[in-house]
């Protein structure tokens, strides 16, 4: 195989030649001498090109939810591949392992979840939601009902309509979006919203601003709420316990559907199956991805609650929407078998009860006291690290986001591998993660944010 022959500067000169990135300034990458590569992986780790060990504390993009090098689940993938590598579901045909893992999702899902149907990625799930949700009001007769209220800083794709459902202005910006009959408002994001209230009376106020959005337009023109239990890509926004319940009495009280996008927080990242589990809440529809395969194969399912997929299926006659791969026969396959180790190695579980808290205690002990850490916020093995010019007023650097940005690449250079969202070091390991490896990601941190602090003088 010629091409792995190649130096790492060969690589990296035709990546940067022949390769556009997602999410990246490509100029600006270029300029710093192009991308790291990454070769392989096991457990929590990860190698590069240069034989470089690096931990992963996002577990590849929050999917990575049982670990690298899983033998189980590339033999799944490589049976189903030699058994029937595709066959679509289209026309009155399907196949077992989609049959199997749609049974298994109903039973691990909240109630009421009865039905799934598949796409590839958490962006075609969230536009399968939208084209659903329309058909669905319009089916009940109430052709008004098409406006969906996300929240800011929320993340649901990158697609047109879900990248139209997230509260990203920077990705707005670029495509003249968000398309008309998406709106945006405050998150539960007390850190930067909150004021001078307390953080529960701060979690009243922000659903609040959902339902006075929804009186704004008129209940009779808002067809749903979008929403992740945790926001995750925003930041690692923890909501306050009296956010959700709240937040569920508005969508009841003005008949909205309530759509719960558990693509970062299912699949046990908060410690429970899913973050619905964890705040009681009762979704019409609900969003999986990434940990649904562990990341190692493209796939992703809209789970359909009674109410919609009863309609949908005695009054909606054919629903015109589906991909070539909804419901690819690996990709089940692979689920199936992550499901297994899931289970198997009580990985929720333990989140839970064992390594979950271990890791946020760590965190907290760690960084209470950090001259440069405003909070420390998390549950289960995702969370949140704030850096802030000062601790007791909260406020911010003077450029929001260049601080994390800095400390980011401190982390880089110390082979750790922490995201920042603005200001936020967010953190979302496997949850195979041990407690020694724990220790040393924190560890890893530590330096990363010391070094942070003495760039900044706070150290
Ligand atoms: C990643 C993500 C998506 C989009 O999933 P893709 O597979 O990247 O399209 C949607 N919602 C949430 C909450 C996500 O974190």
């Amino acid at each position: 195989m010629t091409h792995m022959q190649r130096t790492t500067a060969e690589w990296k000169r035709l990546n940067t030649q022949h390769h556009l990135p997602p999410f990246t300034d490509h100029k600006s990458l270029a300029g710093e001498g192009g991308s790291r590569i990454i070769t392989k992986a096991e457990g929590v780790w990860l190698w590069d090109s240069d034989g470089e060990k690096m931990l992963d504390g996002m577990a590849g993009l929050w999917c990575v939810n049982v670990g690298y090098g899983r033998e189980e689940l590339a033999r799944a993938a490589y049976d189903q591949l030699l058994e029937l590598p595709f066959y679509n579901t289209f026309f009155k045909t399907t196949t077992v392992p989609v049959i199997e893992l749609s049974k298994r999702l109903v039973d691990l899902t909240p109630e009421g979840l009865n039905h799934a149907f598949y796409a590839n990625s958490g962006s075609e799930a969230n536009d399968t939601i939208v084209r659903m949700v329309r058909h669905f009001w319009n089916l009940k007769g109430k052709h008004r009902k098409k406006t969906i209220i996300g929240r800011k800083y929320g993340y649901h794709g990158s697609t047109m309509v879900s990248v139209s459902l997230c509260g990203m202005d920077a990705m707005h910006g670029q495509a003249d979006l968000p398309f008309p009959g998406f709106h945006h408002v405050m998150p539960p994001y007390w850190y930067d919203f909150g004021g001078g209230h307390d953080v529960e009376e701060f979690g009243l106020i922000a659903a609040r601003a959902i339902e006075d959005r929804i009186r704004e337009l008129g209940a009779d023109t808002v067809a749903a709420v979008i929403a992740e239990p945790i926001q995750g890509a925003g930041g690692v926004i923890i909501p306050p316990a009296s956010y959700w319940p709240e937040l569920q009495r508005i969508c009841k009280e003005y008949d909205v559907l309530l759509i719960a996008d558990e693509v970062i927080c299912g699949f046990g990242r908060t410690g429970h199956w899913f973050g619905s589990d964890l705040y009681g809440i009762k979704p019409d529809l609900m969003t999986l991805a990434k940990g649904i395969t562990s990341g190692y194969v493209p796939l992703s399912a809209v789970m359909v609650g009674d109410r919609v997929a009863e309609t949908l299926i005695e009054e909606g006659g054919e629903f015109y929407h589906g991909f070539t791969y909804s419901g690819h026969p690996v990709a089940a396959a692979v689920a199936l078998a992550n499901l297994d180790i899931l289970e198997k190695e009580k990985l929720v579980d333990r989140v839970r009860t064992e390594t979950g808290p271990y890791l946020q205690q760590k965190m907290r002990e760690t960084f209470a006291d950090h001259p440069l850490v405003g909070e420390v916020r998390g549950v289960g093995f995702i969370g949140a690290i704030e850096l802030v010019e000062d601790k007791k007023t909260r406020k911010r650097f003077p450029k929001y986001g260049a601080v994390g940005a800095k400390c980011r690449d401190h982390c880089f250079a110390n082979n750790l591998v922490m995201r920042a969202v603005r200001d936020a070091m967010v953190f979302s390991p496997p949850l195979t993660m041990t407690k020694p490896e724990i220790d040393e990601m924190v560890s890893r941190a530590k330096t990363a944010i010391d070094a942070t602090a003495r760039d900044l003088g706070k150290m």
